[in-house]
């Protein structure tokens, strides 16, 4: 981890460092997905879990009647993405963000306002490459926008005026909350090769998690850890 020469606290994260914890999910989802699913055809005289259900939900999964799966929800915390990351996640319209204010959460200890976190920023692993390094230019650059953050913060300039300086790069918290039908959706788009590597990341991490709670639910991602992707049977 770099460590600025100023006198200024600024706090670099090395990427692929954002941590992902599941807040919430509904409880025995899959069950909850296969009696609502029965309902639609009265068929409760078919449920015989665990079999019914793995049966039913890979059946309606193929069969492309996705509503079901709305039923239930899984809530996210995450720490230590960039607002890149965020910005991409945002435009999933039906996953509901609670997204750290950068008006409201303090960066450094000012005479009329108590520092809230450290200031991190997310390093690209390929800012240093074989013939190139550009993370100590980055860094400078970055402690440079820090720095004149902190005097218009200093000289009264608003918080919401003064971030307009603060890179892409600066780490952002958030939670999230979706619906099944909605992580399937997601996963199919940023686990995908062609994703941007930190959403695609963090969407694998998030993958993980769900495959873990609900295997059958998300049983057709097959995750390829070394290639940092991972693909659907079918497409939500
Ligand atoms: C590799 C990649 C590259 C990208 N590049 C760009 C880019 O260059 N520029 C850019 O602007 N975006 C880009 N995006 C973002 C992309 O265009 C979508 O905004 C984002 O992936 C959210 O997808 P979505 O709308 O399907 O998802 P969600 O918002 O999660 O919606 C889920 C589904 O609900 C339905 N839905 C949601 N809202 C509506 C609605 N209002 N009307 C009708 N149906 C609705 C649709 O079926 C939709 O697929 C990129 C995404 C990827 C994965």
């Amino acid at each position: 981890m770099a460590a600025f020469s100023s006198d200024i606290s600024v706090q670099p994260m090395i990427s692929n460092k954002a941590s992902v914890v599941l807040e919430s999910i509904t409880a025995n989802a899959e069950d909850l997905i296969e009696r609502a699913c029965r309902t639609c055809y009265l068929s409760f005289h078919r449920y015989d879990p665990p079999k019914s259900t793995e049966e039913l939900i890979k059946k309606i999964i193929r069969k492309k009647h996705h509503s079901v799966l709305e039923h239930a929800h899984a809530t996210f915390r995450i720490k230590g993405g960039s607002r890149v990351f965020t910005h991409e996640l945002v435009r999933h319209r039906l996953i509901s963000p609670s997204q750290e204010s950068q008006r409201y959460v303090c960066y450094a200890d000012k005479p009329n306002r108590k520092k809230t976190k450290e200031f991190e920023f997310v390093i690209p692993p390929t800012f240093a490459g074989e013939n190139y390094d550009f993370t100590g230019a980055y860094d400078k650059q970055v402690e440079q926008c820090y720095q004149l953050y902190e005097k218009m913060l200093d000289a009264g300039v608003p918080p919401e005026d003064a971030r307009y300086i603060l890179p892409n790069g600066t780490t952002s918290e958030i939670v999230i909350t979706s619906n099944f039908r909605e992580w399937r959706h997601f996963f199919w788009m940023r686990c995908n090769p062609r994703a941007h590597w930190e959403i695609r990341k963090i969407a694998i991490d998030i993958l993980k998690i769900l495959k873990n709670e609900a295997p059958i639910v998300f049983w057709d991602f097959i995750i390829d850890d070394e290639n940092m992707t991972a693909t659907g049977e079918v497409e939500t």
